[in-house]
């Protein structure tokens, strides 16, 4: 069944790619003046004479802050909710435009009152709050450039990242609500700002859980206290369009965090296009649920920036996925009717590994529109996410026993949106647009460019692939959210993405075509691997495991080997019905898997049964610790152990290599 809705997206959809193949720049131009208020409308769109350090929209002003909130309520939108917040002990919050507005004037005459002008640096450092929102916007409100630290890392870590955007305000919590206990964040910041020689006056405090905590005085200053008494309304201060608006340090997945910087108007254009194109977002009906942080690009580009400029309504939600139990999502979807959900491989495997029985239980059916972001997802995640998540058409039934009967499914499948990019891209480079029809889609694969964006898959001198074998991931012209430079190191911008290839981007990950053109990422190329002379990727025969029955999520690495030159280890968390199989059995049977899945070739050496992987605290799989465990090191690299969400997992990894 084929609705209108469907015919008019696909059609636009068709559209909007005709009219970029035309000409790119004309196409951004076009989406700049149509979905962002300019002040001083551009005249120039790209000033590209100094690349790669490019200039979008340069002569016109505009502010972040107003696109995403202060023009829907003088639309006549006020009243439409922008923030369902839900906090991980049940409270609750809808936050209107109208309300956001309001605070978030309070919060840059805040700002202002404490000394921030223009130009300067404000470390936000929250769990996920309505004051995160509120923080990040008043900052692009005021112009004052906002450095977001992810709420889980380490003293050490926050330090780093306030020195080195020296900022002067840092904006935290007392603590959050995590698994059911307080999370405490002022310590932490406490911690991180004892030793002196740092750039801060001020600590701005949110009262979360009401928890202890230590006070300076005249450095720390309660949120509500500064803020409430605030006026209502701040007027709007215009921006150039690249004035700086945010430093953000990538996840550290390979290595040291590079501060990206991203700018204004360009951004803003981008996030905003591709948020209403890739999910096909509808503000007045759709309720939109991202679930990453805040404190990572996603988190900035599709819950505040993108989605909001678009005037949508979202949930916001503080917790995990399994406090007080692992239903809690498809609880909130319930609740809230949410119709697009755009979450992370990883979650979705831990929901897979926890059983379908879980969300079976729950009526899915609001969900119109399904996205993946942060990893390659593998084509069996895919069809689960699509067939438990996506397609439930109503609750199942529970017989006395406990036992779950699935309830109806959808007539017709939803779209999945599975998206590539990268910090430094700012928004969406590789993806479906899902309105085209559900049929063309391929499980495991980001398929092409978004309209405007001219991606390519190119051999060791950057010539484009003219086979479907592994090649380079790069960008070969500018963009509008393309990071401008790593904040305070030019020449490491440069060398990090700009020097493999003449003149395009190098994003550091592999890829390939298939026969019709569409593209799919291998993984990482520092974790390619080289097993007599063959290229294999991490990510295939990952994806290979994680379609054995057996498999809830694998990792795969390639460790130096005498004969082989690299030797395939895999490291695979079981499902919770398989958690009782005998490790040597399951060994024995996914190596065979593997074999006839892709080949001899690609059977790992070895494949441990573990409870669990190293993942960082953006939820990725860090292969490096991995990599050093097959080679037979017997403790783990503490740097690359810090980084860790939780470091404990590699003690079982390391005893388990021994044997
Ligand atoms: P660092 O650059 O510090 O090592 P990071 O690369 O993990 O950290 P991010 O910018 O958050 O930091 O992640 C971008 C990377 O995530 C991409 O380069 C790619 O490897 C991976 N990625 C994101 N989305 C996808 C996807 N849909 N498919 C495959 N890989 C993806
Ligand atoms: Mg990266």
């Amino acid at each position: 069944m084929v609705t209108t809705h469907e015919q008019e997206t696909t059609q636009r959809a068709r559209d909007l790619y005709a009219q970029a193949e035309q000409s790119s720049l004309e196409y951004w131009a076009d989406r700049a003046r149509n979905e962002v208020h300019w002040d001083t409308p551009f005249t120039e769109v790209l000033d590209w004479s100094n690349p790669p350090f490019a200039r979008w929209f340069a002569d016109g002003t505009t502010n972040a802050c107003y696109n995403a909130v202060d023009r829907h309520v003088e639309a006549g939108n006020g009243e439409r909710v922008a923030l369902y917040f839900e906090g991980e002990p049940g409270d609750t919050d809808a936050v209107t435009y109208a309300d956001l507005q309001a605070r978030v004037s309070q919060a840059a005459n805040a700002l202002e009152s404490l000394g921030v002008t223009k130009g300067d640096r404000v470390a936000i450092y929250l769990p996920m709050l309505v004051e995160s929102v509120v923080s990040i916007l008043a900052c692009a409100r005021i112009g004052a450039v906002h450095s977001v630290v992810f709420g889980g890392f380490s003293a050490e870590a926050l330090r780093s990242r306030i020195d080195d955007a020296e900022a002067k305000v840092v904006i935290t919590a007392d603590g959050s609500f995590r698994r059911g206990k307080p999370n405490m964040l002022k310590p932490i910041v406490d911690d991180a700002l004892s030793a002196e020689g740092h750039t801060v006056d001020h600590v701005l405090v949110v009262n979360r859980n009401k928890a202890e905590i230590n006070w300076v005085e005249g450095r720390d200053k309660w949120f509500h206290e500064v803020v409430s008494d605030q006026p209502t309304s701040h007027e709007v201060v215009w921006h150039e369009a690249e004035h700086p608006l945010f430093i953000l340090y990538t996840s550290g997945t390979t290595g040291q965090p590079k501060g990206i910087l991203h700018t204004t108007g360009g951004y803003l254009t981008q996030v905003t296009a591709t948020a209403r194109d890739t999910f096909d977002l509808q503000p007045e009906s759709d309720v939109f649920w991202c679930t990453a942080d805040v404190g990572w690009v996603t988190g900035h580009s599709y819950i505040v920036y993108g989605p909001m400029s678009n005037g949508a309504t979202q949930v916001l939600y503080e917790g995990t996925p399994d406090t007080p139990h692992r239903g809690r999502w498809w609880e909130i979807v319930e609740k809230y009717g949410v119709t697009i959900l755009y979450t992370a491989p990883t979650a979705i495997r831990s929901a897979m590994k926890w059983g379908r029985d879980i969300p079976d239980r729950h009526d899915l059916s609001s969900i119109r529109l399904l996205g993946s972001v942060g990893e390659a997802i593998n084509p069996e995640a895919w069809d689960w996410y699509r067939e438990v998540i996506g397609d439930n058409n109503g609750p199942g039934t529970v017989d006395a026993d406990g036992n779950v009967t699935p309830g109806p499914r959808q007539d017709h499948p939803v779209p999945i949106a599975d998206t590539w990019w990268q910090t430094e891209t700012g928004a969406h480079i590789l993806t479906p647009l899902p309105a085209l029809t559900p049929d063309e889609l391929k499980p495991g694969s980001a398929q092409r460019a978004v309209p405007g964006i001219s991606v390519d898959v190119v051999d060791d001198n950057g010539k484009t692939m003219q086979d479907t074998t592994q090649g380079f991931l790069v960008i070969r012209e500018p963009w509008p959210a393309m990071a401008r430079t790593i904040w305070g190191d030019d020449d490491r911008f440069v060398n990090t993405y700009w020097s493999h290839f003449d003149g395009m981007y190098f994003a550091g990950d592999g890829a390939r075509f298939d026969d019709e053109g569409d593209i799919w990422l291998l993984g990482r190329v520092d974790d390619v691997m080289n097993i007599s002379g063959h290229r294999l990727s991490t990510t295939e025969i990952e994806s290979a495991l994680v379609s054995n029955e057996l498999v809830a999520e694998a990792a795969v690495v390639g460790a130096a080997d005498a004969t082989t030159g690299q030797a395939i280890y895999g490291f695979v968390i079981l499902t919770d019905e398989a958690a009782g199989t005998d490790p040597q059995e399951a060994e024995e049977q996914l190596r065979n898997h593997v074999g006839t899945h892709i080949g001899p070739i690609a059977k790992p050496k070895r494949i441990l049964v573990t409870t669990d992987l190293p993942k960082t605290r953006s939820g990725k799989i860090m292969r490096r610790l991995l990599k050093d465990a097959a080679e037979g090191q017997t403790e783990a690299d503490p740097t690359a152990l810090a980084t860790l969400a939780d470091p404990a997992v590699m003690e079982e990894i390391l005893s388990g290599m021994k044997r």
